[in-house]
């Protein structure tokens, strides 16, 4: 048998070492760079790459983490997006609405915690029409002037988006699922395309939010080349945030039998957004701390600098159901602030009250895309 000596070990990194300082260096790489440096990736690897993304985040944020208070406000959606348990189709859902003074009592609750920003997020609910957001959305920012105001309502007409944005919407939420159009249409119903979610998102872009997108790690049929694909076009669009979050099966959908993303490959794919784009915001999501209990600690460990803890109310946190095992299902708001607050410490970081705008602030782009308002 061949003996492998720590000489050879060497060797076998050197290559894919010299990609992660490629990308430290220009920011990005080409995709057959990309694809050869996921595919190669060894946990050696992963370390080196944690290490250079957390330079990169303590140069811009410290040891500051943002929180966002997520308010999950409707699970109605007119979608069948078929990873998702609040598809459209599954009739196990028990369907739920907060009303308006549900929603500003979240809001009241989570100030008081020390929140600035709050994250209004939904299915595709024509219940709230625009007139309805408007008013919500100026209700609070009436009431709260000094937090930003996050939407992710999913796809909406250009005119919608600009309504919103001139009622007060600061942010947009908008993850574009997976670049490529063919992995794209086997995660979705024939009605939604990639096309259409990429384009929204330069509409939000040229309209003046801060925008943030994402894909899952580990859908079902991706591929190393899809990734790649996702990190081109994050590039391109350069966002203020990218949230990405592992795949986990929804008993009640189409992919039940899939097999869910990993931990692994999520906290690596972490590590090489906060290269790409070091001054971005970068979640350690729900779904990280779902797969593993440790996962947000993780991921902040991976380059991530922001958590979004739940402020719905604990009487409907369990129907938002994405995917199963959901984590925080029972917590009140304040038990949930705190329980991150020391999770956080334990690994010297801190929680700190603040809007925390994204340092990767871009020029609005003015693009001329004929005919989207009849997106
Ligand atoms: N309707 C809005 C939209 O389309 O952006 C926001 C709600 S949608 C449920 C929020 C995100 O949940 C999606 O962008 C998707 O990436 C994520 N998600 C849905 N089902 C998931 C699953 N089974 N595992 C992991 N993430 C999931």
């Amino acid at each position: 048998m061949q003996k492998y000596t720590d000489s050879d070990k060497n060797i076998q990194k050197a290559a894919p070492c010299r990609l992660i300082d490629k990308l430290k260096e220009n920011r990005t790489l080409t995709k057959d760079d990309w694809v050869r440096l996921i595919t190669g990736r060894t946990p050696e690897l992963a370390e080196y790459l944690f290490t250079l993304a957390r330079e990169e985040r303590h140069l811009y944020y410290g040891h500051d983490i943002y929180i966002r208070g997520l308010i999950e406000f409707t699970n109605y959606c007119r979608n069948d997006c078929l990873y998702c348990g609040i598809r459209k189709s599954n009739t196990h859902a028990a369907r739920y609405r907060l009303t308006e003074d549900d929603i500003l009592s979240c809001c009241r609750t989570g100030y008081e915690l020390g929140f600035r920003t709050f994250v209004l997020q939904g299915g595709e609910d024509g219940y709230y029409t625009d007139e309805k957001m408007l008013r919500l959305i100026r209700q609070i920012k009436k009431q709260h002037p000094d937090c930003a105001l996050t939407l992710s309502i999913g796809e909406k007409s250009y005119d919608s988006y600009r309504q919103y944005f001139e009622a007060g919407a600061d942010r947009y939420l908008l993850r574009h699922e997976t670049y490529n159009v063919l992995h794209y249409s086997r995660l979705h119903p024939p009605s939604l395309t990639a096309a259409k979610r990429q384009e929204c998102l330069w509409r939000l872009k040229e309209i003046g939010y801060q925008v943030g997108t994402g894909f899952m790690v580990g859908s079902p049929y991706q591929t190393a080349e899809h990734l790649a694909e996702d990190m081109l076009f994050i590039k391109e669009l350069n966002p203020q945030m990218v949230g990405i979050g592992p795949f986990i099966v929804h008993h009640d959908t189409p992919f039940k039998d899939q097999t869910s993303g990993t931990l692994e490959l999520t906290l690596f794919m972490l590590g090489l957004l906060r290269l790409m784009l070091p001054k971005v915001l970068l979640p350690a999501t729900t779904a990280l701390g779902t797969i593993a209990s440790n996962g947000r600690e993780l991921g902040i460990l991976a380059g991530a600098n922001v958590v979004m803890p739940n402020l719905s109310p604990t009487s409907v946190r369990k129907d938002y159901s994405l995917y199963d095992n959901k984590i925080c299902t029972g917590d009140e708001a304040a038990e949930c602030r705190k329980s991150l607050e020391s999770r956080m410490e334990t690994i010297g970081y801190r929680i700190v009250t603040a809007r925390g705008d994204s340092l990767n602030l871009s020029e609005r782009k003015h693009l001329n895309l004929g005919g989207y308002n009849n997106v």
